[in-house]
C-alpha cells in the first residue's frame, strides 16, 4: 500500500485541481491520498468524487496556519468534521488575514520596483478561497520579475523577507485542541523544516503531546535532511507520537516535492483511521 498524506490542490496554493491531483495520485501508484489544503476544506468534495472513479482513497485533511510565539507552524488535521463551527470560524479568520495582508505586500513589492495590482494577484488566485504567498510569487513570475516561485521566495517572500507581511494565524495549542474537538487527529507538518527547530523545541513538542494531545509529527518530508529525521523519529518514539511521511506536493509549484516522493507506513495510516473512527470524525 502506498500512502501520501500531505498534498495541496488549486483550492489553496497547489496547481492541480482536486480532480487532476487524484488522477495523478492513481498514476503515481498511490492507494491513499491525503488532501490537506491550507485553511480550507473546500476541495474535499471534488477530490472524493474523482477518487471513486480511479480507485484511490482520499483521506480528508487540512493544513492549518498556526503560530508559536509569532513563528509560523503548520498543523495538519486528519478526519475533522468539516461542519464543526468553532474550527470553521477560526479558519475563516485565518483566510481573512491571508487576504488582508496583501496590500502591505504589494506596497513593499512596489517599493522594490515590482509593482503588481490586486487584479493581477486575483488572476493567480482563481477560485481559491485561501490566498497565499505562492499566488503572489506566480504573479511575479507572470510579470517577469523572477523566474519561478522558488526565486520569489528565496529573494523576497520568505518569512521576514523584504516583501513579507505578517498575518493572523491560530495559536498552535488552540489549533491542536480545535482539531481534536472536530473529531480529527492533529499532526505537526514538517516540524523542523526551514529552521523551525528554534521554536518547536523537544520541550515544546513534549508539552503539546502531553498536555494538548498532539498525536503525530511529519518525519519523512522533503524539508528534513537525514539527520533531522533520525532525531525526530527518536523524539516521536519517546513521546508516543505517530510518524508520518508525505510529499507536500504543490503540483508545478514545488519542483522538489513530486507526488509520492515520501510515503507513510500503512500501519500508521491504519492507526490514524482507527482513531478518527473512534472519535466520530469524518472519513
Ligand atoms: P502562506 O500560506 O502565504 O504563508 O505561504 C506558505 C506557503 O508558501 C507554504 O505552504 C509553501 O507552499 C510556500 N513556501 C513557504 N516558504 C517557502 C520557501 N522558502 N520556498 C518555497 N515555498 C515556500
Ligand atoms: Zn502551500
Ligand atoms: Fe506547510
Ligand atoms: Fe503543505
Amino acid at each position: 500500500m502506498r500512502i501520501d498524506l500531505h498534498t495541496h490542490s488549486s483550492v489553496s496554493d497547489g496547481t492541480d485541481t482536486p480532480t487532476q491531483l487524484v488522477r495523478k495520485a492513481a498514476e503515481a501508484g498511490l492507494d491513499v491520498l491525503g488532501l490537506t489544503d491550507h485553511d480550507t476544506f473546500d476541495g474535499l468534495r471534488e477530490a472524493r468524487l474523482a477518487a471513486e472513479a480511479v480507485g484511490v482513497v482520499v483521506l480528508p485533511g487540512i493544513e492549518m496556519s498556526c503560530q508559536l510565539e509569532g513563528a509560523s507552524v503548520h498543523l495538519l488535521g486528519y478526519g475533522c468534521n468539516p461542519h464543526f463551527e468553532e474550527l470553521l470560524d477560526e479558519l475563516a479568520r485565518v483566510r481573512v488575514g491571508r487576504s488582508g495582508r496583501l496590500p502591505e505586500m504589494l506596497t513593499k513589492l512596489a517599493e522594490l520596483g515590482m509593482p503588481l495590482t490586486e487584479t493581477e494577484i486575483a488572476e493567480q488566485v482563481g477560485a481559491s478561497p485561501s490566498l497565499g504567498r505562492p499566488h503572489v510569487a506566480d504573479a511575479m513570475v507572470a510579470k517577469g520579475y523572477v523566474k519561478d516561485r522558488q526565486e520569489a521566495f528565496d529573494r523576497f517572500l520568505y518569512e521576514g523577507g523584504p516583501a513579507y507581511a505578517n498575518r493572523y494565524s491560530c495559536q498552535l495549542r488552540r489549533g491542536v485542541e480545535l482539531i481534536r474537538r472536530a473529531g480529527g487527529v492533529p499532526v505537526i507538518a514538517h516540524p523542523w523544516g526551514r529552521g523551525r527547530d528554534r521554536e518547536l523545541t523537544p520541550a515544546m513538542l513534549s508539552e503539546l503531546a502531553m498536555e494538548y494531545r498532539l498525536e503525530g509529527i511529519e518525519v519523512d518530508h522533503p524539508d528534513h535532511d537525514a539527520d533531522t529525521r533520525v532525531r525526530l523519529r527518536a523524539l516521536a518514539e519517546r513521546l508516543g507520537l505517530l510518524t508520518l511521511g508525505s510529499s507536500d506536493h504543490h503540483g508545478l509549484g514545488k519542483v522538489n516535492n513530486p507526488l509520492a516522493c515520501e510515503t507513510t507506513d500503512p500501519a500508521v495510516y491504519t492507526e490514524l483511521v482507527r482513531r478518527i473512527r473512534a472519535r466520530g470524525g469524518q472519513l
